[in-house]
């Protein structure tokens, strides 16, 4: 079908679960996936957990190199691809090599946004994305002290909570008033407050970084915009991510904060699909372009994308799903919750299990759940369904929410 086979930039979550549903989808041509990094696709969010925690923790790989051998798929490891040629037909790789393809999929993802501030370039300033970036860390961290981690959102605050596991002094700045605030309902966001601050944290809220201070060239300490210094030999970055669209647009392809993908994945390159941390597109429920950075996502657009090349039409319309792990604390969000008009809690958050269901108007949109995997587990057949418990039901712990997905008698 595709006489010069099927090419995959990026060997993350959503590049592997490609390769692997176009051989499952029955596509035999050739099919070649090239990844900047060493290592054999793995799962990335053990990164700010396990592994960092654990010196003696492995990688773990998302499918073995077995699997790419038997089922032909090749697997090219530091193959970093600097251009489309259109003219050619083919992607150029740093080394000069070319790859022909008939069709392009790019799951390049993000990298981690960096603050313009000073002292930024110091040693000991670190980022987290990739296994090579996570070994520099974990060794850091072991060794160090005085930890400070700039950005509340779920990596700084993984790394955070596991930092202060391994008994670090830790401080969290966070530019605005609320932790992982873009995403997480207000209740969340103050039970993971306390969380953190009872586990012996420094958390300070609306607490922009202004410069990292350096001696040696080795940072010592960061302090905030109104200049209070805080001792740091280990300073993390987690202010977000910066998709990486360049390859896409220097193609010509129309990117905005994302490469631009319809409900199949297609980009406006009939030639060119993307998928995963790299795109936007515009949500089927939401009425709104939004960019999703999650396993579930990438995993899920792979598969579509894989469809979509097998020529089949199926539209993207997974269940988004996103969890976080931080110290023994389990968050699990399920749905999108930004438009919401009410919310409610069914649990104790005193207890530390509950959930936040998010409705708009009197239809269910997200849950957003602290140790309670089964309202998490229901909560995607709920959404997936469109079963929306009144909102009254849901705040009565007695309800059984379960019954409402269950087939009817007979049925
Ligand atoms: P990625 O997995 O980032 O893969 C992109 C790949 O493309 C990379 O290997 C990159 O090197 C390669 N690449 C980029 N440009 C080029 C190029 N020009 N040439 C060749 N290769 C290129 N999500 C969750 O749902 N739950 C979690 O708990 C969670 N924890 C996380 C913890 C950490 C530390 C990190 C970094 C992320 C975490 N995430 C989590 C997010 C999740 O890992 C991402 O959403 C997911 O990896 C996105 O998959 P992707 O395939 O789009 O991109």
């Amino acid at each position: 079908m595709y006489d010069n086979g099927i090419v995959i930039v990026g060997g993350g979550h959503g590049g592997s679960q490609t390769a692997a549903s176009l051989r499952a989808e029955g596509y035999d041509g050739r099919l070649t996936l090239l990844t900047a990094e060493r290592e054999v696709p793995y799962q990335r969010p053990p990164l700010s957990k396990a592994f960092l925690k654990d010196p003696t923790h492995e990688l773990l790989p998302l499918r073995p190199q077995s699997f790419y051998d038997k089922h032909a798929i090749d697997l090219r490891l530091g193959a970093e691809v600097t251009a489309i040629d259109a003219a050619a037909g083919a992607v150029a790789l740093a080394d000069g090599a070319s790859v022909p393809f008939d069709r392009l999929v790019l799951a390049t993802g993000a990298r981690p946004r960096v603050p313009s501030v000073p002292g930024i370039d110091l040693d000991g300033v670190h980022t987290l994305r990739s296994a090579a970036d996570a070994t520099r860390l974990r060794a850091a961290l072991h060794a160090a002290n005085d930890v400070v981690v700039i950005g509340g959102g779920f990596i700084g605050l993984e790394v955070a909570a596991t930092a202060r596991l391994l008994g670090k002094i830790v401080t969290v700045l966070e530019a605005v008033d609320c932790l992982m605030g873009r995403v997480v309902a207000p209740e969340i966001s103050r039970h993971f407050l306390a969380l953190h601050r009872g586990w012996g944290t420094d958390v300070r809220l609306n607490t922009p970084v202004g410069r990292i201070v350096g001696e040696s060239g080795r940072v010592v300490a960061v302090e905030d915009g109104e200049g209070n210094r805080v001792p740091a030999d280990l300073a993390v970055i987690g202010i977000g991510v910066v998709p990486n669209v360049e390859l896409a647009a220097a193609f010509g392809i129309t990117v905005d904060d994302g490469v631009q993908v319809n409900d199949f994945m297609e980009t406006s390159d009939r030639h060119v699909l993307a998928i995963g941390d790299c795109v936007r597109f515009e949500h089927w429920a939401l009425k709104r372009s939004v960019r999703l950075e999650s396993v579930q996502n990438a995993v899920d657009q792979g598969k579509t994308a894989a469809t979509t090349l097998a020529g089949k039409r199926e539209p993207y319309r997974a269940v988004p799903w996103f969890w976080s792990d931080q110290g023994d604390v389990k968050l699990q969000m399920v749905g999108l919750s930004m438009d919401a008009t009410e919310s409610v809690v069914r649990g104790t958050p005193d207890g530390g299990s509950f959930s936040v269901f998010h409705y708009r108007g009197d239809r269910l949109v997200a849950i957003d759940s602290v140790n309670r995997a089964a309202d998490h587990m229901l909560g995607r057949r709920l959404i997936a369904a469109g079963i929306s418990p009144p909102a009254e039901v849901v705040a009565d712990e007695a309800a059984d929410l379960r019954a409402l997905v269950k087939a009817p008698a007979g049925a």
